[in-house]
């Protein structure tokens, strides 16, 4: 069963830290069909439905060149999560699981994130397959997919750096 917020048997919550603050900056909206985590995907299909994400100003311009990739990376904030748990129990059945070993949206900072497929660049607003968050969701960053992307600027001396060396 998909939760809403309730905890299952032998799920273990704890009393997290106070937040710090990170200065994270929500810099867009997604809109998906999705409005219940009873309905939303565990996980984002390449031929599932478009969904539109909105890039805020002042953040625009910082689209150019996106339009090049086929896939992007999409980080985003699963901002209706619980945050507390440190055991879950995802089939309910009474077997837990570490939260660092799931990609549950119940994690301390619930970062959800997704490969998604680039159909189309309309301004501020990208149009993507392959989402699994909620409607409203709050984006957070996204980039070319790595397997996809070159690095532009010229490589540095890690980028050599192998096990052989010792270190
Ligand atoms: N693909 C991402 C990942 O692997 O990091 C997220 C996977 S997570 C299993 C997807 C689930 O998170 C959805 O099925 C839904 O139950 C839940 N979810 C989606 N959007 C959410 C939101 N804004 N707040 C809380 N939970 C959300």
């Amino acid at each position: 069963m998909v939760r809403e917020n309730e905890i299952r048997e032998n799920e273990v919550a704890v009393e997290p830290p106070a937040a710090t603050d990170a200065g994270l900056v929500f810099i867009g909206r997604i809109s998906t069909p999705w409005t219940s985590r009873m309905e939303t995907p565990r996980q984002g299909r390449h031929d599932g439905p478009l969904c539109r994400i909105e890039i805020f100003e002042p953040w625009g311009p910082a689209l150019k060149g996106v339009e090049a990739f086929e896939r992007l990376e999409i980080l985003y904030w699963l901002d209706r999560s619980r945050r507390d748990l440190v055991l879950q129990s995802p089939a309910s059945s009474g077997k837990v699981h570490g939260t660092f070993s799931l990609r549950s949206p119940v994690r301390p900072n619930p970062i959800g994130t997704s490969i998604v497929k680039l159909e189309a660049v309309e301004g501020a607003v990208l149009l993507v397959r392959g989402l699994d968050c909620l409607d409203g969701t709050p984006l957070l960053d996204l980039k070319p997919d790595r397997t996809l992307f070159k690095p532009i600027a010229p490589p540095q001396p890690g980028d050599f750096h192998t096990d052989d060396e010792g270190t």
